[in-house]
């Protein structure tokens, strides 16, 4: 049972994570009936953290992802690696160390990855009291906050704040606090890295595939159906222990599944709208509307604005809604009175697992669910949903305690994602593609760097004006199970952002796919139509 995986991939990989799965075959049925000790559905933040732990502890485990890896809440979050400042008014101290913890762990391990971010909190109407009260909050986050892991808040006086924010609107300004935080500015690449990392330590990784039936016998899990979501090839694998992490899908996979139970969860949408560069530093600001925490947060040269809180039934109805737009977009105008700040560009919105309970979202605990399917007549079956990207690693060392029924007080340990020192620890001089390689791929770098040295075409720039390289594009199809169009622009070569979208960027991929990749002109097509489908939800609907 132990890492008996690692000979075992190896078989399976070619035919799994090769180009087997960038001609659109899953190949899953070369699984069926093979044995795992634990499969994990779904490939957001936590089930490649589960896996990651999984594996870790040396067992054979199958990650299964339905659209793509990070493709779920984790790519629709605000990015922040944080203790969550606002939980601190729901008295959650716990909630707000561990953030804390995770955050000073993950700055030290994956600099490549998660950056300080400076944030300045300015006071306007607020009376003194509201003021003092921020304050002393800001001084209790600094304390939560493991010793020397970013510097402490400070008071900043207007003349400063208008030297370092020019733009930020000046009428009934009082100061401002500047305070630290993190930010991790691509997750999608984070999960990419637990999903080598689990692996490389003998797991088994599908993208586009899901479950599609559960077998049990005397009210224990014995295998998983699946289903692939393009080859519609399909596979039985044997196992005892199944992790939902299917984020607000969980329900909808559980029903999957076969498991007739009231909803889990309680699910709550948030939108952000980017724009072009407003600020320099984060800005965390109360809505004049209603007086909620929101943040301006500078993000690939643009800035996000975030975020909403609306209650939705079903995860179906998730969208961009016009009345969040005008409220995000107001708060947006009254802070910077510049022509950036009067159009966004585009939006994202994602749904928050939250634990069904009554009362305003904003006070119900951002705590992850951990539920035990047992009673369902289904042992061996846990789902775990919501929680924060931030705690990532620890909700997944407290899923696989409780899947294996003991705890390994190493997984905390202060060790780097991926189980290896990354390469480089700091930034590769001035090199504007090796500054990229190292951002985007951290310790996997030089594997690019290699791909790009079989051929000089392949380490020729993408794009005009860009510093992505054509072997990324090989690199995402052979060692990341990046399988269509959207896959590689939006959540590999991370090159859907501005303000188109990611269309060039997908025309040029598309034709380096066509000319050395042997995608036909078919498929081209295809893959164009379903970039442009999967984009559009991004699009903010006009506003009357
Ligand atoms: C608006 C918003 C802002 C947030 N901001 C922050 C923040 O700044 N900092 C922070 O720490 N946290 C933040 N969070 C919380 C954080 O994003 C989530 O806790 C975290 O991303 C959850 O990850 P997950 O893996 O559970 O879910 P997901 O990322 O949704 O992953 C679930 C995966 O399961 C896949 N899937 C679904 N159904 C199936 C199926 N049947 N079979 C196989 N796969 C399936 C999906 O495609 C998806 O990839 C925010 C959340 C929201 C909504």
């Amino acid at each position: 049972m132990l890492h008996t995986g690692v000979r075992r991939r190896q078989a399976l990989e070619g035919r799994l994570n090769g180009h087997a799965e960038a001609t659109g075959g899953s190949g899953i049925s070369r699984l069926d009936g093979v044995t795992f000790d634990a499969v994990v559905v779904g490939g957001g933040v936590l089930g490649a953290g589960v896996a990651r732990e999984l594996a870790r502890r040396g067992l054979d485990c199958l990650l299964v992802e339905r659209w793509d890896f990070g493709w779920g809440t984790t790519a629709r979050s605000t990015r922040l690696v944080h203790g969550g400042l606002r939980y601190l008014a729901n008295y959650d101290f716990g909630l707000v160390r561990e953030g804390l913890r995770e955050r000073a762990w993950q700055l030290r391990v994956a600099p490549n990855l998660v950056t300080r971010l400076p944030f300045i909190l300015p006071f306007y109407t607020e009376p003194l009291w509201k003021r003092l009260q921020l304050r002393a909050g800001l001084t209790l986050y600094d304390l939560l906050s493991p010793r020397g892991s970013l510097p402490r808040h400070r008071g900043v006086g207007r003349e400063e704040l208008a030297r370092i924010e020019p733009t930020l609107s000046q009428e009934g300004l009082k100061g401002a606090a500047m305070y630290w935080d993190a930010q991790m500015e691509l997750p999608e690449r984070l999960i990419i890295d637990a999903l080598r990392a689990a692996a490389d330590a003998g797991s088994t990784v599908c993208n586009h595939v899901r479950p599609t039936g559960l077998r049990r016998e005397a009210g224990s899990v014995t295998a998983l159906e699946l289903t692939g979501e393009r080859s519609g090839e399909t596979a039985v694998v044997r196992t005892a222990r199944v992790v939902n992490a299917s984020g607000p899908w969980a329900d909808e996979t559980l029903a999957a599944m076969g498991i007739r139970r009231p909803p889990l969860m309680r699910l709550n949408q948030g939108i952000h709208l980017v724009y072009p560069r407003l600020a320099e530093h984060a800005i965390a600001f109360e809505h004049p509307d209603d007086n909620r925490l929101c943040f301006m947060v500078p993000w690939q040269g643009g800035t996000m604005v975030g975020t909403t809180e609306t209650d939705i039934a079903t995860i179906g109805d998730a969208a961009i809604r016009p009345s969040e737009v005008e409220y995000l977009a107001r708060a947006t105008r009254a802070r910077f009175r510049t022509p950036e700040a009067e159009q966004p560009l585009w939006g994202i919105v994602g749904v928050r697992s939250l634990i069904n309970q009554p009362g305003r979202a904003n006070r119900v605990s951002r705590r992850h669910v951990l539920v035990d399917h047992a009673t369902e007549g289904a042992r061996g079956l846990v789902t775990v949903a919501g929680g924060k990207l931030t705690a990532w690693r620890s909700i997944a060392a407290e899923v696989v305690d409780d899947v294996l029924g003991s705890r390994d007080r190493d997984a905390l340990r202060p060790d780097p994602i991926g189980e290896r020192v990354p390469t480089q620890t700091e930034p590769p001089g001035r090199d504007d593609v090796a500054e990229r390689l190292w951002r985007l791929y951290g310790a996997h770098a030089p594997e690019v760097v290699a791909t790009a040295a079989t051929d000089p075409w392949w380490g020729e720039p993408l794009m005009s004006g860009e510093s992505a390289i054509r072997a990324e594009i090989v690199h995402a199809l052979e060692r990341e199970w990046a399988v269509t169009l959207a896959d590689l622009v939006h959540r590999r070569l991370m090159l859907g952002f501005g303000p188109d979208l990611g269309r060039r960027a997908a025309e040029a991929v598309a034709t380096v796919c066509h000319e050395r990749l042997g995608w036909d002109e078919g498929r081209v097509s295809r893959e164009l139509v379903e970039f442009d489908r999967e984009t559009a939800e991004r699009r903010l609907p006009i506003l009357v």
